[in-house]
């Protein structure tokens, strides 16, 4: 979540009041961004990472590990540094106040070399933040602290406000939410949207000694009854929209040639999203529980869900879906893509006519009609007039707040460096630098690859969806399957091709857009009918020269990816659970004490050890 602009939010009262405005004004902003940039073309391919990162402190005398509520220090001091032209490193806020998102300054370019560098960025950018830490505080690039929302669980304490304040949560206090009006003001705005507060049930780990059935009394943390009630049984439940993006999660975002390779792209990497989420799965423990989930997924679309009773019931009324706000894609944007939709999803079809009116393209009018169907979460007084030549604040405030699997990022108002950028969101953080860096140049030398060989992973939607509802399982990279496409090559890549030659003019790919279950395994290492992603990549780095070190950095990447999909290396969700399961003091009963969330941190020095090694 970046800092949009400073000012006074409005109540969400007021904030109702303005909304019809605010859509329509943002609708403009949009269509004069389109048309100054839909021709606008980009020559060269940037892309970049965002980290978000989480700090701890230890208390050794104690065994314990808090959240350290130091973000807003340091950010202050870190915009300061920022003066600075020569730094590498970019610092914004996050959701949490003991949260902070890296950046490189500038975007990477596209080289090999550029891809390997992401990982010395990485390092610096924990290098600069841990060198602003005391000794027995720690910068960790951890997807969900294990112990988040239990008593007592930041460092300077803080106190839940159960009957007043932003979220009114039994667990999470308002004062961990990071001191900005944006973070507090969206929390208590789609609490009172939805006219309760957001529920979150993510299913208990079943282990030998948990309790039959699993069900928490939570009078004793001041519920008046709201909770015990939105509490489903067997299930780890929180009460707070903190708890989603509190998730650190691992982001890509990355520059189109033009608007019509963006398109493209965005349609090509929809089913590579619930596939990397698998892949990246690192969050098992929510609200100091093992779950029966490994990744966040699930968490934020239950907590940001701002949808009134009514809105949610809309499928049993009219037959259509208002889909949730964290959520995979609504719809493909290119043409030829949009019979592979096939769900019926609501969008505001008032926008959708002004911007078919206005000469938008059809797939995009319908993604951004969908865009503008939510109310916006948080309104500055000082911002409400706005120049729609020179602003995009309103249209930011829609497309910024939709949280899809991927975001079309329009080029921005302000500046005219900046071009059609598609942004990949759905992974899960690693614990090293090594790692998030491997998952990062996947995607983009998966990107290449797709636009290099026009690969065809189109899929219906619908079935997307079941893939994205998969890939939450425990283990799903192991025990789930996902629907793919069989044939996704246009051309074939095999030199003198005997079935070719006897095709002569023609491919012998068959041009069949058939799709089938298959492992993740298959999906990125290949099988004897299926090419599989990683050689397909292999077969790209063939054609590129570059120096050894660089050529076998990036061959350890890929073995990552292809280790983690084959099952020979763990996901580090599993990776985590195992820790957990194998501590002295785990009961076996789905409980991560104190002590366990402690001792994670001699497990991660050994992580990092064999990571230099
Ligand atoms: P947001 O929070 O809106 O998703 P950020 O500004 O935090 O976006 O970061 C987006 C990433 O995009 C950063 O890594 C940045 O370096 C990178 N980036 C900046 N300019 C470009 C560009 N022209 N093309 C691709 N990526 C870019
Ligand atoms: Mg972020
Ligand atoms: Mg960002
Ligand atoms: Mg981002
Ligand atoms: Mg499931």
């Amino acid at each position: 979540m970046g800092l949009l602009s400073k000012g006074s939010p409005f109540s969400w009262e007021d904030t109702k009041k303005h909304a019809a405005k605010v859509r329509k004004q943002g609708v403009k902003q949009f269509l004069h961004q389109y048309q100054r940039s839909k021709d606008r073309v980009d020559e060269k391919f940037l892309w970049g990472d965002e980290v978000e990162y989480t700090l701890v402190k230890f208390d050794d005398e104690n065994k314990t590990v808090k959240l350290l509520m130091k973000s807003k220090i340091l950010l202050e001091e870190l915009k300061q540094r920022e003066k600075d032209k020569t730094k590498v490193t970019s610092w914004e806020l996050e959701y949490g106040a003991f949260m902070i998102e890296g950046t490189p300054r500038m975007p990477y370019k596209n080289s090999l070399e550029q891809m390997v560098y992401i990982e010395t960025n990485m390092k610096i950018r924990r290098d600069e933040i841990q060198q602003m830490l005391e000794s027995d505080e720690k910068i960790l690039t951890l997807t969900a602290f294990p112990r988040i929302g239990c008593p007592n669980f930041t460092f300077p304490k803080t106190f839940i406000t159960p009957d007043k304040g932003y979220a009114r949560s039994i667990f999470f206090p308002d004062e961990a939410i990071f001191g900005h009006p944006k973070m507090r003001t969206f929390t208590r705005n789609v609490r009172e949207r939805r006219g309760c507060k957001p529920v979150i049930n993510v299913p208990i780990y079943k282990d030998l000694n948990t309790p039959v059935p699993f069900k928490e009394d939570f009078k004793v943390f001041g519920d008046n009854g709201e909770c015990q009630n939105a509490a489903l049984v067997d299930n780890i439940y929180m009460d707070s929209l903190s708890f989603g993006p509190s998730c650190c999660c691992i982001q890509v975002t990355m520059q189109a040639h033009d608007l019509q390779e963006a398109k493209y792209l965005y349609d090509q990497l929809a089913n590579i999203c619930p596939i990397m989420l698998a892949v990246s799965a690192a969050s098992p423990i929510y609200r100091g529980y093992l779950s029966d989930i490994d990744n966040r997924w699930e968490v934020l679309t239950q907590a940001v869900d701002d949808r009134t009773p009514a809105e949610l019931h809309s499928q049993e009324t009219i037959h259509k879906t208002f889909r949730p706000r964290w959520d995979s894609v609504d719809c493909y944007l290119s043409e030829s893509n949009t019979d592979y939709n096939l769900r019926d999803v609501i969008f505001d079809s008032r926008v959708y006519q002004t911007f078919i009116d206005n000469g938008v393209e059809e797939p995009l009018a319908r993604h951004f009609a969908y865009i503008f169907l939510r109310d916006p979460m948080f309104l500055y007084k000082e911002l409400l007039e706005q120049n729609h030549e020179e602003e995009t604040d309103h249209f930011d405030n829609f497309n910024t707040a939709n949280y899809q699997t991927l975001r079309l990022k329009i080029p921005p108002c302000n500046t005219e460096d900046i071009g059609w950028r598609v942004e990949f969101r759905p992974m899960d953080l690693q614990l090293t630098d090594k790692e998030n860096a491997a998952y990062a140049v996947f995607v983009i030398l998966l990107s290449r690859v797709i636009i290099t060989y026009k690969l065809d992973l189109v899929i219906p939607l619908s079935k997307v969806d079941e893939n994205m509802t998969n890939s939450y399982d425990r283990d799903a990279v192991r025990n789930q399957t996902f629907y793919f496409r069989q044939h996704i090559m246009k051309d074939c890549l095999t030199k003198n091709c005997s079935r070719c030659v006897q095709n002569p003019g023609k491919s012998c790919i068959p041009a069949s857009r058939d799709y089938r279950r298959m492992t993740i395994d298959e999906i990125i290492n290949g099988t004897e009918d299926f090419v599989g992603l990683i050689p397909l990549i292999n077969k790209y780095l063939d054609g590129i020269t570059t120096d050894t070190n660089t050529k076998q950095t990036i061959e350890g990447y890929l073995k990552i990816i292809s280790y983690r999909a084959s099952g020979k290396m763990k996901t580090t969700a599993k990776w985590i659970r195992e820790f957990v399961r194998k501590h002295p003091e785990y009961k076996h009963d789905s409980v991560v004490t104190e002590k366990i969330t402690y001792d994670f941190r001699n497990a991660l020095v050994r992580k990092f050890l064999l990571q230099v090694m």
